[in-house]
């Protein structure tokens, strides 16, 4: 099938509003960091914000920071700073990426937001290891540099069914964090703050389900490359009225586009599942590739990771306990694959893109056989490409070209 160079994806207007939130976000960190007026918190992506927010700290998302890298390519540059303090190049790539800038003096933030030169600095670093061992290191390392203290919640791992042995010690888990954490802010712990911050985690969450899920649409109005983009607010925002506000502008735009058969990537033919991290330093060329083949990649499990359906502002601990512990990374290949059987039927998925990160076996779900048990069972055929969320050593971008072509003329061939 000849590729069409020209790329079909249609822009989304909601994304000026967004980069105008996330300006605000950012400004008010540093206005923080340099005036010391309020204490910040860095927070694992899918840590425990809700405490942090209704503790009255700012939060920092330093793997929100990695993407930033990678998105501006400025990541591969970064690694071998990390590399040469005994930080191997086979660890992740937002670790090696982020601590290698900070080692150098430099940051993506700069030329995004005049007047920023560094990162916000931590008065305290809150992990939680759901989804990998590498960001507790990550913080460890920092927690020594910046010399504040870290603390963390240690989750299981592997689990096929999030039961009562689960809960209720990671709940046990996130109550200790309070009193290190009251002595930190400086705020006594408020109850009625900790369930409205969740309430509103669980609105911006409820959200961002809907705009996810206007991808089943046939057309859809959504790429998984929009998605990637859009959901900053999800992840540094959640908790907050901005979030949400911002959400329900996009919702409406999408619904517009579903009411009118508005398709983002225009005489879409394929739709494609992306299994895995985003290669951020090739967004957009990913999304050109794809759109000229008409091939929509429109869902992910890697977007729906900030869908927390849990939340609970009645019963807060329990409830984040068994949001953050349900979430897809922290299970077993069998809770998985069903998880992504029914996203495959859902979205009306042709075909899935698995992406082999080399720096992130825990986003990495195609090693031990699932892309050949799914196919069994689904028929559903699949690919794997090769590379990283950060590291563009690891791509070819040739060899990924070739083969999503390959892939495209075997989805034509079956239509
Ligand atoms: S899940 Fe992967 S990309 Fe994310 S912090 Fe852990 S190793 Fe890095």
């Amino acid at each position: 099938m000849a590729k069409d160079k020209t790329s079909w994806r249609k822009p989304i207007k909601a994304t000026k509003e967004m980069g105008r939130i996330m300006a605000e976000y950012f400004y008010e960190l540093n206005d923080a960091s340099k005036s010391r007026r309020r204490k910040i918190a860095w927070c694992t992506s899918v840590g425990p914000a809700e405490i942090l927010r209704a503790m009255g700290f700012l939060v920092h998302f330093p793997e929100n920071h990695g993407a930033m890298l990678g998105a501006s390519r400025m990541a591969t540059d970064m690694i071998p700073v990390a590399n040469a303090r005994g930080y191997s190049p086979d660890i992740c790539s937002y670790l090696t990426a982020d601590v290698g800038a900070y080692l150098k003096g430099v940051t993506p933030l700069s030329k995004a937001y005049p007047g920023i030169d560094e990162v916000p600095k931590p008065d305290v670093l809150v992990f939680n290891t759901n989804q990998c061992r590498d960001v507790q290191d990550w913080f460890a390392w920092y927690a020594k540099e910046f010399g504040v203290p870290i603390v963390g919640i240690h989750t299981h791992r592997g689990i096929v069914d999030v039961t009562e042995v689960h809960v209720p010690s990671i709940a046990g888990q996130m109550e200790a964090l309070i009193p290190p954490l009251e002595e930190i802010s400086g705020h006594k712990f408020d109850m009625q703050e900790l369930k409205r911050v969740v309430g509103l985690s669980r609105k911006c969450s409820d959200l961002w389900q809907e705009v996810l899920f206007t991808a089943a649409s046939v057309p859809s109005p959504l790429t998984f490359f929009d998605g990637t983009i859009h959901m900053g607010p999800a992840v540094v925002l959640r908790g907050t009225q901005q979030a949400i506000d911002y959400y329900e502008l996009l919702l409406a735009e999408l619904k517009e586009r579903i009411a009118n058969g508005v398709a983002a990537v225009e005489g879409e033919r394929f739709r494609l599942y992306w299994e895995g991290m985003p290669v951020w330093g090739r967004l957009s060329a990913h999304a050109k590739l794809f759109s000229g083949l008409r091939a929509n990649v429109l869902a992910s499990t890697y977007c729906n990771s900030w869908i927390f359906k849990d939340f609970d502002p009645d019963d807060p601990f329990m409830s984040m306990a068994k949001a953050y512990t349900e979430l897809f990374i922290v299970r077993a290949d069998d809770a998985k694959e069903k998880y992504i059987e029914e996203m495959l039927e859902f979205f009306k998925v042709d075909g899935i893109i698995y992406h082999d990160a080399k720096t992130c076996p825990y986003n990495t779900n195609c090693r031990y056989g699932m892309p050949q048990r799914l196919e069994q069972k689904t028929g559903i055929p699949s690919l794997i490409i090769n590379g990283d969320l950060n590291d563009l050593r690891m791509i070819s971008d040739e060899q990924t070209q070739t083969n999503v072509e390959a892939f495209i003329e075997q989805l034509e061939e079956r239509k």
